[in-house]
């Protein structure tokens, strides 16, 4: 029995919009997959930690799943957005390795918030409901970290 076979159990299918069949598994809270078909890709759950901060674990588990099927759910938007970066690159001539690479992380940061934003478009009022009696602060951070980099990236790029 291989590894994705024998955790099986822990594997969550979902269709997006545009067709492709996600595959989300969200073990535990420093253990997060994401891809399409066999080939799945570990990353720490950097984000979902500081979104999740303060909900029990059955809460954490369905937002996350949420959040990393919510990167699938964007992918047509953020490559559309790095299509159009990139070919702003070639054309203006102006960029250095930096601010190619913050332009890079400032990517990242944007489908961050999309992602996020999925979630909540796809849950609607209840995702206050998961989150009553719970800090505002990490998702704050969150936001605005996120925004500051998107915006950073652009700033970067430009000077
Ligand atoms: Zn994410």
């Amino acid at each position: 029995m291989n590894a994705l076979a024998e955790h099986g159990d822990a594997l969550v299918r979902r269709r997006t919009w545009f067709g492709l069949t996600a595959v989300m598994e969200i073990r535990n809270r420093s253990w997060h997959r994401a891809g399409v078909g066999r080939v799945l890709i570990a990353h720490p759950p950097a984000v979902n930690w500081l979104l999740r901060f303060g909900l029990n674990n059955d809460s954490y588990r369905q937002l996350s799943i949420l959040h990393e099927f919510g990167h699938f759910q964007v992918l047509p938007f953020i490559a559309l957005y790095s299509i159009g970066i990139g070919a702003w690159i070639f054309l203006a001539h102006k960029t250095s390795f930096i601010g190619i690479l913050a332009i890079l992380v400032g990517i990242h940061a944007t489908w961050e918030m999309l992602a996020e934003l999925s979630v909540r478009f796809s849950i609607g009022p209840r995702y206050s409901i998961y989150y009553k009696g719970i800090s505002m602060l990490p998702r704050a951070i969150f936001w605005s970290v996120m925004a500051g980099i998107s915006l950073g990236g652009w700033i970067m790029a430009w000077v």
